[in-house]
């Protein structure tokens, strides 16, 4: 007798969970993506661009995640010693909202509950929920060294940040300073223009009448913001407008208020809308913040930072902003001072977290002098110093965690002399700190964590596994 055949059924439809799970796992247990300290093969390095720890797999993960794997293989198989370093980002105010909102349906309130403990639910939340997105990575298939997965609020990344921070105020390329910013009353936060939204609003167009500190009349604004005519401190008409020719230099009398306020030319002002004069809000307005850079007025916050009315706007104080804008209405109504009210279709920014109303708003933030970043990069790019590592040497060699701040940062120095400038002290015009600075200067670097990497590292020409 013959023997039988052997068989074998292929399913008639493709089954990717049995071939994607079984081959991912057999790359990690074999270490195929692990890195080493290895001078014989070409470095070849890249940080993943880390996803928000609160974030889910989209489209464009899909896809940048995808290239970057295209490369690291290529590599991998041209005999490249590859770190694809992987990792999250602790996206702070994204994170702070998910465990706000865990919070609330247990009825506490952050600020009951206090600051570190706090703290210890968004650690606690990310131990239990931050790893979705690193496991839908694993999913797509990409080689990343999940032996060196950081974490940007782990010890060494946020002395890395701190390291970065402080040799770019050194380096006179971060500063602080009182600006306009969108700012969202909720979360307490300043946000970028990228994260406002915008909504079609259907609201109102008041305008009002200020009369002059003379007596001998008075002019009349439009606003879409009421409440905010507390903070004014001028109010601005065109240059070329024949009406006001006469009124510019003169003062008006801030209703409710009873402050004297100047009347200013500005070539701002758009002389068809409205009644061609302008109310001037420079804490909570970013047009009229630049008006009063140039005319050199004071500016007045009436709201503090959860949009509840200040000291500043006297009888409102405590208000939300919303009551406000009602009682001014009124009061300005029983004053005589409301001309009329016209139906106004404009744009309202939302807060794109929390869908918040943003309040165009004065605070103290940190900014970025960008120019010489970019000038720096741009020269980069044109004599060709701006590729993937194409060639060899080029690519920062594995395992340079905490130095590799310093390092970064010299890299544009080098290339663009202005920024070699001496290192200015931390605030300003006083003098620099006798002591070593930054105060961890001089200190033992924290341990690197390269001794936390598996000692294995796999190379296509031995296809074996040696010490690292
Ligand atoms: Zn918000």
């Amino acid at each position: 007798m013959s023997e039988q055949p052997r068989t074998a059924t292929l399913e008639k439809t493709y089954d990717p969970k049995v071939v994607e799970d079984k081959w991912y796992s057999y790359w990690e247990e074999n270490g195929c993506f692990a890195a080493c300290t290895d001078r014989e093969r070409p470095p070849f390095s890249m940080v993943i661009p880390p996803p928000n720890v609160t974030g889910s797999l989209h489209m464009g993960h899909a896809l940048n995640n995808t290239l970057q794997d295209i490369l690291a293989r290529y590599r991998r198989l041209k005999g490249d010693n590859v770190l694809w370093m992987p990792g999250t980002d602790h996206a702070g105010i994204a994170t702070q909202n998910v465990v706000e909102r865990q919070l609330h349906e247990e009825g506490i309130d952050r600020h009951q509950l206090g600051r570190e403990k706090f703290i210890e639910r968004v650690w606690q939340w990310r131990r239990e929920s931050g790893r979705t997105i690193l496991n839908q990575l694993r999913r797509l298939g990409a080689s990343c060294d999940w032996s060196r997965e950081r974490f940007t609020m782990d010890e060494g990344l946020s002395r890395a940040v701190r390291e970065v921070f402080v040799t770019l105020y050194e380096e006179g390329l971060i500063y602080q300073g009182d600006y306009i910013t969108n700012w969202c009353p909720r979360c307490h936060t300043a946000l970028s223009d990228l994260e406002v939204e915008y909504e079609e609003h259907q609201g109102s167009l008041w305008e009002l009448e200020y009369p002059l500190a003379d007596g001998s009349g008075g002019i009349v604004v439009a606003t879409t913001r009421p409440e905010t005519m507390l903070g004014d401190t001028a109010v601005a008409v065109n240059p070329e407008d024949e009406r006001y020719r006469e009124l510019v230099g003169k003062e008006v009398i801030l209703p409710l208020m009873e402050r004297p306020i100047p009347i200013i030319a500005d070539h701002y002002v758009d002389m068809e809308f409205g009644s061609g004069a302008v109310k001037i809000t420079p804490a909570h307005d970013p047009n009229d913040f630049e008006v009063a850079q140039r005319h050199q007025l004071p500016a007045v916050k009436v709201m503090d930072e959860g949009g509840v009315m200040s000291e500043n706007a006297g009888r409102y104080r405590g208000l939300t902003r919303e009551e406000c804008r009602r009682r001014v209405v009124a009061d300005l109504e029983k004053e005589g001072r409301l001309r009329r009210i016209l139906p106004h279709g404009h744009s309202v920014g939302h807060c794109y977290r929390c869908r918040t109303v943003i309040e165009p708003y004065l605070s103290n933030q940190w900014f970025v002098r960008i120019k010489p970043l970019a000038e720096a990069a741009m020269a980069a790019v044109r004599d060709g110093r701006g590729g993937t590592g194409s060639r060899p040497g080029t690519a920062a060699p594995a395992g340079k965690s905490p130095s590799a701040a310093r390092t970064r940062t010299a890299a544009p120095t080098a290339a663009a002399p202005t920024l070699s400038r001496k290192p200015t002290s931390l605030t300003p015009g006083s003098p620099r700190p006798s002591g070593p600075f930054p105060p961890w200067a001089g200190r033992k670097r924290p341990r690197s964590w390269r001794s936390s990497i598996p000692p294995r590292c796999w190379s296509p020409a031995s296809t074996s596994f040696s010490s690292g």
